[in-house]
């Protein structure tokens, strides 16, 4: 697809032909029903937006989960001082992918084409309908995690630089990989951009890795834990709550403990060191773990489909909890409300 000059955070230049909307080849990109919509619309309100207005913006979180009601959307992504239009879509597909559900930022930016008219509702809002509507939650959870995977699988998102042979740069392609964060590795040792990438950052090869975040933020050589907060993954919220229950661990026991703990009401907090699935999310060798989901049809992930079974256990609308016991644990949230507070009583 076409290619323009970046405009460091602003709003995307339109090309003068737009392309075709993007097929829906892999069930990534539902168009919603008039009953849906309607649903939709008693939680939101629409607006009209206007041609290059962004809706989404890499590197921040979403605050509103938007339907495309009239007019075309783009998905952009910057890479090598360039912004790719690599998606379109037209009435009826919503827009964002996997963030809108876990509160991580953004990967990419959805902007609009041209004059159109959307419908917005909040995304916290977003979370609480999907939990009551789980028809709609599901189609709607399904398609983001498809969309997280094609995301994964173009190479868009942050850039991890380094060589594949540093421990540091290993450590920070694994948190990615196991976290599923959309990215690309470039490799310092075989990739023909990397030379001319890290002159042009003023990053001389000792500071190496760096992960490049919006195409001009830097992070050098990050632990996990700014990786972790660069992504959107640490928790928001006030660092002192009180909550009834702390699973240590988001293995298969620790994410079974917190599912239970959190339907029998109990305010719950999982911490992971690296990321939900433990042994079970690394390897695509099991195959007959319980509780495990099959595989979504369409998801490639270089991380292997058990990975993927673990993200579809952690996807499920939650309520983001404090982290923050130890810098280790950097990973934390998943405090699903399945059943609330009061319908056990008080
Ligand atoms: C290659 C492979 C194939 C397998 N195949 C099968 C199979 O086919 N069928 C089957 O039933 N089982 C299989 N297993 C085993 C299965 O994956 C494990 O039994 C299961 O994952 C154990 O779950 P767990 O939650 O107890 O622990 P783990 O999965 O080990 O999870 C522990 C979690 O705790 C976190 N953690 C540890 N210490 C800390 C700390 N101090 N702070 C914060 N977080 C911490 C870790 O990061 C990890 O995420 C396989 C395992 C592997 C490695």
């Amino acid at each position: 697809m076409s290619t323009r000059p970046t405009s460091e955070g602003g709003s995307p230049t339109i090309p003068s032909r737009l392309p075709p909307e993007t097929p829906d080849l892999h069930g990534a990109y539902p168009r919603l029903s008039a009953a849906e919509i309607e649903t939709l619309s008693a939680h939101g309100e629409r607006r009209f937006v206007d041609p290059g207005e962004v809706l989404l913006r890499e590197g921040e979180p979403s605050t509103y989960f938007y339907v495309l009601l009239e007019g075309l959307a783009g998905v952009f992504e910057d890479y090598d001082g360039r912004r790719r239009l690599i998606r379109v879509h037209g009435p009826r597909r919503f827009l964002g992918e996997l963030s809108i559900l876990t509160g991580q930022v953004e990967f990419v930016t959805t902007a609009a084409l041209n004059a159109g008219e959307v419908l917005a509702i909040p995304a916290d809002r977003l979370r609480g309908l999907a939990l009551r509507q789980p028809e709609l939650g599901d189609l709607i959870l399904r398609a983001c995690l498809i969309r997280r995977s094609l995301l994964i699988g173009s190479g868009a998102g942050f850039r991890i630089v380094g060589s594949r042979s540093s421990p540091d740069t290993q450590r920070l392609r694994s948190f990615a990989a196991r976290n599923r964060l959309p990215h690309r590795f470039v490799d310092i040792e075989s990739d023909a951009v990397a030379e001319s990438l890290i002159r042009q950052l003023g990053v001389t090869p000792d500071a190496l890795p760096i992960v490049l975040v919006r195409n001009h933020e830097v992070l050098r050589n990050p632990s996990n834990a700014e990786l972790a907060e660069a992504a959107g993954l640490r928790a928001h919220g006030p660092q002192e709550e009180v909550v009834d229950l702390i699973v240590v661990g988001a293995g298969p026991s620790g994410l079974a403990a917190a599912v239970y703990g959190a339907s029998e009401g109990l305010s719950t907090v999982v911490l992971d060191a690296i990321a939900t699935g433990g042994q079970a999310g690394t390897s695509s060798r099991i195959e007959n773990y319980l509780g495990f989901p099959p595989e979504s049809p369409g998801q490639s992930s270089p991380s292997g489909p058990q990975s993927r079974r673990a993200s579809s256990a952690r996807a499920s609308p939650s309520r983001a909890k404090p982290a923050n016991c130890t810098d280790r644990m950097a990973i934390t949230w998943f405090a699903p409300r399945w059943t609330s507070r009061s319908q056990h009583g008080p």
